[in-house]
């Protein structure tokens, strides 16, 4: 395999991509409103109960319909899963990792057909939609490198002793539950599920009930790059009736999450419980939610440091768990940081993706519309509302790009994870005070410091506690391969997906020596 690369981002300043694009965009609209099944063991199963996706920019837009799962369906899946680890686990990992590369490539000449799915049921604008699939495309990438590397690795790593033959080997766990968020539609379901597959595990995908729909599709692209059936089970349904009932099951080996943090603590809980039957204790890898600081120091480039607060905290309308919430400003800069944000911030235009000038989409549903609105209105007694504040529009679930100003660090806005456009201000005295402040929440995900003070840049890589930290540049935005994403705390088990890390999660060593 040629070395991995990280996949370029599409410029779509250049006129031929742009048209690419709405080529995609225009295909994809012709095959909105279709039912899609569940899929276990590779029987398409289409169930009376539906799960229904809209367009968060177009609330009356049908993206489609799936089947949702009962749980004789999701014992039906389990033991599928189980039966096809027998066989799935036995294939060489070379072999499993040209799966992933294929697959890879076949998104790669699909890509702006992904991306156009993504900015109809997820509500990303083109280049969010462009970043997103292209993480999926490395993620597969990176991960199929990865497993042959692992594979090779034990030999290697041993220390040699005369008369034996001593090998290390990562073998598979079971079977995994994966259980992604909406926010990363395509990048984490791809994520998630191809690293458990690639290393000999065999899986049920429970889709977030959001973006059912664009995970299908990344379903149909497994078994179009020859992915063997009952490897991945298809199985959207209401975590309600499912949920518990696939993290509890005795069968169930392991659990990948990405979530917030209060489900991520709930399947935590019950996956430390023994089930009757069970022979191991279950795995968990959880990453879950945050609280992002951007820490702009006064010696910092101010420009550079506006733009990296606005793009982090409102770019996917900051429905990112990296995206900047927290402004911690020097308070000689304050006022200079504070008002460019804001000026920046008023010319950014909200509304549906579709309309390229729209850089703000819509947030995901009503229920993250209602809840952002509500934080809103604890806003204006917390701070000083100097932006946004309002609904934008209501064909889809808008919220204008939100500002507030000289908040308390121990306000509820400056602690509790929001996930939409909206962040908060607060003046700190100097860089004590400034990390104390960063600091001060239960997450730990990520973080940025803005300055010149080569000596303040080398205190705050030590002392700001988060698991992925960027001097200089924004929060959000960690490339495959380039930088390991995860945090500490509240944010999660810090499993640096995308990272040399992340596979070994998903195995387990077995040491083998023969006597020679
Ligand atoms: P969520 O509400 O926690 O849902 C995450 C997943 O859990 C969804 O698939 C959801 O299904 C499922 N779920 C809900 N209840 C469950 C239960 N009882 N048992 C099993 N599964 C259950 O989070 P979200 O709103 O989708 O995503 C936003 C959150 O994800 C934010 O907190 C964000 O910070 C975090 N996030 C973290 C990272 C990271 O790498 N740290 C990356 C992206 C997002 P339904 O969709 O059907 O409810």
């Amino acid at each position: 395999m040629i070395p991995y690369r990280p996949e370029p981002f599409t410029n779509f300043l250049e006129e031929q991509n742009m048209k690419k694009i709405n080529e995609a965009l225009e295909k994809v609209q012709t095959e909105l409103g279709r039912d899609y099944p569940l899929v276990i063991g590779g029987e398409k199963i289409m169930t009376e109960k539906k799960m229904i996706s809209i367009n968060p920019s177009a609330k009356n837009e049908v993206i489609g319909r799936t089947a949702s799962a009962s749980q004789e369906l999701a014992e039906k899946a389990l033991q599928n899963a189980a039966q096809t680890f027998q066989t799935w686990s036995r294939v060489p990992a070379h072999q499993r990792s040209r799966y992933l590369v294929k697959a890879a490539a076949i998104m790669r000449r699909r890509k702006h057909e992904f991306s156009a799915w993504l900015m109809l049921e997820a509500g990303k604008n083109r280049v969010e939609a462009d970043a997103d699939t292209a993480e999926a495309i490395d993620f597969m990438e990176y991960y199929a490198r990865q497993m042959t590397e692992l594979a090779d690795r034990g030999r290697q790593t041993l220390v040699p002793m005369e008369g034996e033959d001593n090998d290390l080997t990562y073998i598979p766990l079971g079977v995994g539950v994966i259980i992604p968020p909406w926010n990363f539609a395509l990048a984490i379901v791809v994520g998630m599920t191809t690293a458990a597959i690639v290393t000999g595990n065999t899986v049920i995908l429970k889709p977030a009930s959001q973006t059912p729909v664009i995970a299908y599709k990344f379903y149909e692209l497994l078994v179009e790059a020859g992915v063997p059936a009952g490897v991945v089970n298809f199985l959207p349904g209401d975590p309600t009736e499912i949920g518990d009932f696939l993290v509890d099951h005795r069968l169930t080996r392991f659990i990948s999450f990405t979530g917030s943090r209060a489900i991520g603590l709930r399947i935590h809980e019950r996956s430390s419980k023994v089930a009757s039957g069970q022979i191991w204790m279950k795995r968990l890898i959880a990453e879950m939610g945050g609280k992002d600081a951007i820490v702009v120091d006064k010696d910092a480039d101010l420009e550079l440091a506006v733009q990296g607060i606005v793009a982090s905290a409102f770019s996917f309308s900051g429905q990112k768990c990296s995206a900047c919430s927290r402004a911690i400003i020097h308070e000689d800069v304050y006022e200079d940081v504070l008002n460019r944000c804001v000026e920046l911030t008023k010319n950014l235009k909200v509304g549906d993706v579709r309309d390229a000038s729209n850089y703000t989409g819509p947030v995901i549903d009503e229920k993250a519309f209602n809840k952002i609105m509500e934080y809103i209105k604890i806003g204006h007694q917390e701070g000083r509302l100097v932006a946004g504040g309002k609904p934008a529009g209501d064909t889809g679930f808008f919220i204008e790009p939100t500002i507030f100003a000289d908040v308390n660090p121990n306000a509820r806005i400056m602690q509790e994870e929001i996930f939409g456009p909206f962040v908060a201000f607060t003046k700190v005295r100097d860089f004590d005070h400034a990390m104390e402040v960063a600091n001060n929440t239960g997450y730990g995900l990520t973080g940025s410091f803005y300055s010149r003070n080569r000596e303040l840049i080398e205190r705050a890589r030590v002392e700001f506690h988060v698991g992925n930290l960027y001097m200089n540049r924004k929060c959000t935005g960690a490339i495959v391969g380039v930088h390991p994403f995860g945090g500490f705390n509240m944010s999660g088990t810090d499993s640096k997906a995308g990272g040399p890390d992340y596979l070994l999660q998903f195995t387990q060593p077995k040491l083998i020596s023969e006597a020679l």
